[in-house]
C-alpha cells in the first residue's frame, strides 16, 4: 500500500466501539499522525452481535490507509464468501462511515466537499408523533407546527390481524383522519406500516386511507417480501416507500424495477454506509424515485445522511430521532460536542465542520459504555398468542 494522494502516509492503528444508551454503537477508528473517525453500527435490537461483526471486520483494517475506502469496501464486501444481509452491512456502513470521517478530517474539508460539493445547503426533514389516542396523536401534530416541522411521520397502526380487522382499520382510518382534520394541509404526513400489516389487509386498508393524501406509505407489508410490496404499492395512488430493511442494491433493483415504489428509504447504517447509499441514490434517480433516508439512530448515523442529502439531487426529506420515542433516559445530542445540527423551519442545515461535521465526546462514551445496553424490540402477540409483528 503507498500513499493514496501524495500525501503523508496514513496507516490504521486500532479501533474501539461504545455500546451507549439508548440503543446504540459507535465505533472509533484511530491513525498513527492523530487522525480519528467515527461510525455508527448498530442494528436495532442486534447490537452486541453487530459490535462482534464490527470487531471482526475492523480487524483485517490495522496497518492499512484509510484514504483507500473503495477498495476497503470491496474487500470487506467481497472477501469470505458470504455477503449482504442486516448484520454484515450494518458493519461495514459503520466502518464506511469512519472512513469518510477521517478522510475529510485528513484534509480539513466536509465529506461533501470530496464528493463534488452540495447542491442543496439544508434538507427537508421530519419529527415522529405518537400516543396512543387520536387525540394525543393531535397534540403532538400541533406541537411539531409549533416547533416549525411541515411534515411529520407517524406509525398507522398497531398489531394488526392477518384477515378480518375491520376494527384495526376503522382506528387506523380514524387516527390518520383525525390529525388530517386538525392540521388540514399544513403537514404532510408519513405513515409507517412497520411492515405489520399482511397482503389480505393491505390493500383495504391503503384505499381507504387515500382520501387523506398521506405523503408515504412505509413498509406497507413486510418488506422481506418484496413481491407483496410492490403487489401492494400498484393497488394504491398512495406513494409507497421501502428500504429501511433491505441490504442489498440487487433487491433494491427489484424494486427499482418494478416501477411500483415511489420512494426508497435506505438505512445508509445498515445498506453498506456513505458509500453504498450514494450508489443506491444514483440508481434510484435513473427511476425518477426519491430517497428519504431512514434515521431513527444517533448523531454519528444522522451526521452521514446529512452528507448524503448534500449531495444526492433525490435525497429530498430526512428523518432524524431528536426526541423519538426510543430515546428515553437520553437523546441525540448527549454524546455530542458543539452539535452542528440545525433545524430551522423544518429543515436540517448540512453540517460543513471537517469529515462528518461532529464530533463526539468520548469520555461520556466511556462512561456510558461500562455499562452496555442491551435494547430488545418488544414482543407482541395477537389475541390467540400467536406472534404479532412489531
Ligand atoms: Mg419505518
Amino acid at each position: 500500500m503507498g500513499e493514496a494522494d501524495g500525501g503523508p502516509i496514513v496507516k490504521i492503528t486500532g479501533i474501539r466501539t461504545y455500546r451507549v444508551p439508548p440503543r446504540w454503537l459507535f465505533l472509533k477508528i484511530e491513525t498513527d499522525g492523530g487522525y480519528h473517525g467515527w461510525g455508527e453500527a448498530v442494528l436495532e435490537g442486534h447490537a452486541a452481535g453487530a459490535e462482534a461483526t464490527t470487531r471482526e471486520l475492523a480487524d483485517l483494517l490495522i496497518g492499512r490507509d484509510p484514504r483507500r475506502i473503495n477498495d476497503i469496501w470491496q474487500m470487506l464486501y467481497r472477501n469470505g464468501c458470504y455477503r449482504g444481509g442486516p448484520l454484515l452491512m450494518t458493519a461495514i456502513s459503520g466502518i464506511d462511515t469512519a472512513l469518510w470521517d477521517l478522510l475529510g478530517k485528513i484534509h480539513a474539508t466536509p465529506i461533501h466537499a470530496l464528493l463534488g460539493g452540495g447542491q442543496r445547503d439544508r434538507v427537508r426533514t421530519y419529527t415522529w408523533i405518537g400516543g396512543d389516542s387520536p387525540t394525543d396523536l393531535i397534540q403532538h401534530a400541533l406541537h411539531a407546527l409549533e416547533q416549525g416541522f411541515d411534515a411529520v411521520k407517524f406509525n398507522a397502526t398497531g398489531a394488526v390481524p392477518m384477515i378480518g380487522g375491520v376494527a384495526a382499520i376503522d382506528e387506523t382510518v380514524a387516527r390518520v383522519g383525525a390529525v388530517r382534520d386538525a392540521v388540514g394541509t399544513r403537514l404532510d404526513l408519513a405513515l409507517d406500516f412497520h411492515g405489520r400489516v399482511h397482503t389480505p389487509t393491505t390493500t383495504q386498508l391503503l384505499r381507504e386511507l387515500e382520501p387523506f393524501r398521506p405523503m408515504w406509505v412505509e413498509d406497507p407489508v413486510p418488506a422481506s417480501n418484496p413481491g407483496a410490496v410492490i403487489e401492494a404499492a400498484r393497488s394504491t395512488s398512495i406513494p409507497i416507500a421501502v428500504g429501511e430493511r433491505v441490504h442489498t442494491r440487487a433487491e433494491f433493483l427489484t424494486l427499482l424495477e418494478s416501477r411500483a415504489i415511489r420512494i426508497l428509504n435506505p438505512d445508509p447504517a445498515h445498506i453498506g454506509g456513505i458509500s453504498e447509499t450514494l450508489r443506491l441514490a444514483g440508481t434510484a434517480e435513473s427511476y425518477d424515485v426519491a430517497v428519504a433516508p431512514h434515521c431513527p439512530l444517533g448523531p454519528i448515523a444522522l451526521a452521514a445522511c446529512l452528507q448524503i442529502d448534500a449531495v444526492a439531487y433525490n435525497a429530498v426529506i430526512q428523518e432524524q430521532s431528536l426526541g423519538i420515542h426510543y430515546n428515553t433516559g437520553s437523546d441525540l445530542l448527549d454524546y455530542v460536542l458543539d452539535s452542528p445540527f440545525e433545524y430551522t423551519d423544518g429543515t436540517l442545515t448540512i453540517p460543513t465542520g471537517p469529515g462528518l461535521g461532529v464530533e463526539l465526546n468520548e469520555a461520556a462514551l466511556a462512561q456510558a459504555s461500562s455499562t452496555p445496553h442491551d435494547w430488545r424490540a418488544p414482543i407482541w402477540r395477537h389475541p390467540d398468542n400467536s406472534i404479532a409483528e412489531w
